[in-house]
């Protein structure tokens, strides 16, 4: 493995200088704007300053668009529907722990790339990054209003919000969260163009059906001591909540990681299968 040279002089100091001065303009309104905490914010800060200075504009849209649109349906939603709000773990700003849960494998694929360049760790980025596009598009979309949600496992009506649940317009969310990642990258695409809409496209509904696929069998679920709700969340109706089902180290973060995971494996999987 040999680190290019570039490391050690004047050029990749201004690639960093550069990255990391628009990741902090970026952080600077998206804080104030409230599409981050604190927290999501210092953590946003060191990922997106390090696909900035290490990947370019190349990898720095695809990124931009999913958190700049995703953070805007939230907002647009919230204000629609505040109520279902209430199953969340997360509300709509996001936190270091869900940054690092969507954006942690880009982060990793940028160095990656850019120690050793090769255009397969730009796929499995774009398929890692239409996969948590898709599902948080899928959430936002389904629950923009009232509609019919499904168990994902046996497809049984269940309450619209509960994790694991699945929906038209959410399916239809997750086909639009897919396809912004496909056009957000297209100009740097290096497969026959089809054949790049297909894979992203595929792997990023497949990541978000997985998200709902964890989020009905393993995913913490707890129930409100107050209305008998079962939600993610710690604190509903203003009281502590008691935990219910799944696995407690499984949480909304390490859901959203995991469908990240399940959408970079597959494109892997996908591109070794077809040459
Ligand atoms: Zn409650």
């Amino acid at each position: 493995m040999q680190i290019p040279s570039i490391l050690s002089n004047e050029f990749l100091f201004n690639h960093l200088l550069l990255g990391f001065s628009i990741a902090f303009i970026i952080v600077f309104l998206s804080y104030k704007v409230k599409f981050l905490t604190l927290s999501g914010s210092v953590a946003t800060f060191f990922l997106a300053g390090t696909i900035f200075s290490l990947g370019g504009i190349k990898w720095s849209v695809p990124i931009l668009t999913f958190f700049i649109l995703s953070s805007i349906l939230s907002k647009l939603r919230k204000k629609k529907n505040a109520e279902i709000e209430l199953f969340f773990e997360k509300s709509g700003v996001r936190d270091y722990f869900q940054v690092l849960a969507n954006g942690g494998i880009g982060g990793v694929l940028v160095i990656w790339n850019f120690i050793s360049p090769n255009e397969l760790f730009y796929l499995i980025y774009l398929s890692s990054l239409a996969a948590v596009c898709a599902d948080t598009w899928a959430t936002e979309i389904g629950t923009w209003k009232r509609t019919a949600t499904y168990n994902v496992l046996n497809f049984k009506p269940i309450e619209q919000g509960v994790s694991g649940g699945i929906s038209v317009i959410g399916t239809f969310g997750a086909l639009l969260g897919s396809l912004a990642i496909c056009f957000s990258g297209i100009f740097w695409n290096s497969l026959p163009i089809t054949q790049y809409f297909l894979l992203i496209t595929f792997s990023g509904i497949f990541g978000s059906f997985f998200d709902s696929f964890l989020g009905a069998t393993v995913q913490a679920q707890s129930k409100c001591n107050i209305c008998s709700k079962i939600t993610e969340r710690d604190i509903h109706c203003g009281k502590e909540t008691n935990y219910h089902s799944g696995l407690r180290w499984i949480n909304n973060d390490m859901v959203n990681f995991l469908s990240s995971a399940s959408g970079a494996l597959v494109i892997i999987l996908l591109i070794k299968i077809l040459n």
